[in-house]
């Protein structure tokens, strides 16, 4: 029997650069970084500082290690952070931000939005109290959720949480891992959902499909003090520039992700349509769920379309490397497993 051809929809992370991508790479003018910066770096760190409304910004070559510097430099040792449960930060950077940054991690459950935290919760959790008891700095904030399934925080609920935030005194981060896709679901610039944080993470490696990296940005005092954070964790490179020229292609993509966004409706309408419960997606993740999610697992691999169990559900991944006719493909392929 032959195998058939897997459709991965694990992740955007899986994405191939594709040739124009390669050529930029294989251009790409370089230098030292950790000498004297390379120049295709600083150009990459330029534009995305200038997209996403801060006045710098520091390449990184994993957005973890973007969320990892920023806390680092906002916690001291036993500083609470508050974060919308299920936020990456928590869950997925294996401790991270208690192990390596020192912060005592809460998280705050969602309101009325899946994904959102209401505000009250935010000044509840900066309350302090008598002098044993923790204090909190920092509010994490994660644009698209990802574990709610690519939830997008508008603008003006974005302005609301951090005015309150700030009016109690806490500092905010935004995990904005898939800002991008955001700003297109909303028909907004990134910049509209970056207003009055500290500091923002962006991932160049998802939807936009660059082979590694983000970037951290904040004031410039910031990204000084980032950049020696990054070289002690081993994130400085030296010809950066191979990498930082996908990350400028990936820039000019920002806008292909709607595609993504429509392949993630109609997969949804599809699922829905034989018998799933499916949450109605609002960017490029497709949250859904059947009676018999082992078996549903078991019989998705069987017929070549990958997802991954998030909680009782299966998390689809809409992305680059997907055409709208792999979408039927893929409907076709899971109406089998209830005929
Ligand atoms: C994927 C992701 C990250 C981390 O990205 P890596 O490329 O795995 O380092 C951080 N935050 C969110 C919300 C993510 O989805």
């Amino acid at each position: 029997m032959t195998k058939v051809r897997e459709i991965d929809l694990r992740s955007d992370t899986v994405t191939q650069p594709d040739e124009p991508m390669r050529l930029a790479m294989s251009r790409a003018d370089v230098g030292d970084d950790v000498l004297d910066r390379d120049p295709t770096m600083r150009a990459l760190e330029d534009r995305a500082a200038e997209l996403l409304g801060v006045d710098a910004a520091l390449w990184v070559p994993s957005a973890t290690m973007g969320n990892l510097v920023a806390l680092m430099i906002h916690l001291r040792r036993g500083d609470r952070f508050i974060a919308p449960r299920g936020a990456h930060v928590l869950d997925d950077e294996l401790g991270a931000p208690a192990w390596l940054a020192g912060g005592m991690p809460e998280a705050v459950d969602w309101g009325d939005w899946p994904g959102r935290m209401p505000v009250e919760s935010v000044r509840q959790a900066a309350r302090s109290g008598p002098y044993y008891t923790l204090r909190t700095t920092l509010l994490c904030l994660e644009n698209t959720h990802n574990a709610a399934g690519g939830t997008v925080t508008p603008p003006d609920e974005h302005a609301k949480l951090v005015a309150n935030a700030r009016d109690v005194g806490l500092r905010v981060h935004l995990d904005g891992a898939r800002l991008w896709n955001a700003s297109v679901a909303l028909s907004v610039p990134p910049a509209a959902l970056t207003v009055g944080v500290d500091t923002v993470q962006v991932c160049l490696s998802k939807g936009l499909g660059a082979p590694m990296g983000g970037l951290v940005g904040g004031t410039p005092s910031f990204v000084d003090e980032a950049r020696r954070v990054r070289k002690m964790l081993g994130g400085g490179v030296r010809q950066g520039g191979i990498v930082a020229a996908a990350g400028l292609v990936a820039l000019d993509r920002i806008q292909d992700v709607a595609k993504d966004h429509t392949n993630a409706t109609k997969l949804a309408a599809g699922l829905k349509n034989l018998g799933w419960e499916v949450d109605e997606p609002e960017t490029n993740i497709v949250l859904a769920s059947t009676p018999d999610i082992d078996a549903t697992l078991t019989g998705l691999r069987r017929v070549g379309v990958l997802g991954l169990p998030i909680g009782r559900s299966v998390r689809f991944t809409l992305h680059r490397d997907i055409r709208p006719k792999d979408i039927n493909e893929v409907l076709s392929r899971v109406a089998k497993l209830h005929s």
